[in-house]
């Protein structure tokens, strides 16, 4: 299987205030194993609304989307939440890690409910941690983290689970732009080196610069 992501045909409308706002009106994406695209576009084009699309998480779109072979439509809850944990990575503009945790105890945790012991699930976020430097910052609660750190467990949770495709909505967006720089290309690098596939929504036409491609978002289709 060569092909982590297809969508084919994916709308999307919204109703406000008695209208429809047609967000995404016939967008067609395929993403290859391995490959790091990034979804460009100005704010309020749909960018997040294709994330949550692909991450399973929201109904009322038309269209397709398979994931590792699967196709959305024909999957119920049960299902849904299987592709979700055992095929997708997930990192957001604020790093929602649960604040009462460590930082490895965050990268632990989806570990243990995907099946891991203990002892393999320390192993993997203590290498993930280190790998983003952050091995001197292992016991630290979110709290005690500069804002890129907690970025940077947030992007070791979304890999803890090896996922063949991580969504990322503008995972940079809340840090200044040097930090934001720094932590996007440890965030890539550790990507490439895992072999996942990334779909990285951001406004940010340099930072999309350094991903594989860059898909545009514009009048609801993919230029
Ligand atoms: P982006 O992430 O590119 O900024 P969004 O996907 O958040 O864009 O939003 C695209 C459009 O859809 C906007 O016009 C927004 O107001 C609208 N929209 C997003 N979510 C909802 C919702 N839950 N209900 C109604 N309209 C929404
Ligand atoms: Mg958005």
């Amino acid at each position: 299987m060569s092909e982590v992501l297809k969508l084919t045909d994916l709308r999307r409308a919204y109703s406000q205030g008695g209208q429809t706002i047609h967000v995404l009106r016939g967008v067609n994406l395929s993403i290859a194993q391995g490959e790091i695209v990034a979804l460009v576009g100005p704010s309020g084009s749909g960018k997040s609304t294709l994330l949550q699309a692909v991450g399973l998480l929201e109904g009322g779109f038309e269209g397709s989307i398979r994931i590792a072979g699967e196709e959305a439509a024909q999957l119920d809850n049960d299902g849904r939440t299987r592709v979700r944990r055992d095929s997708l990575g997930f990192v957001y503009q604020f790093h929602h890690l649960l604040p009462d945790f460590t930082a490895q105890e965050n990268v632990v945790l989806p570990q243990i409910i995907h099946g891991a012991t203990r002892a393999e699930a320390d192993a993997r976020a203590k290498t993930l941690l280190t790998t983003l430097g952050l091995s001197h910052r292992l016991d630290h609660r979110p709290s005690k983290l500069s804002g890129g750190e907690q970025q940077r467990v947030a992007v070791a949770r979304a890999l803890a689970n090896r996922p063949a495709l991580v969504l990322a909505d503008e995972p940079t967006g809340n840090l200044d732009e040097a930090t934001a720089d720094i932590v996007l290309v440890e965030f890539l690098r550790l990507v490439r080196e895992e072999g996942s596939a990334a779909l990285i929504a951001t406004h940010n036409e340099r930072l999309a610069a350094r991903m594989d491609r860059v898909v545009r978002l514009h009048d609801g289709v993919l230029g």
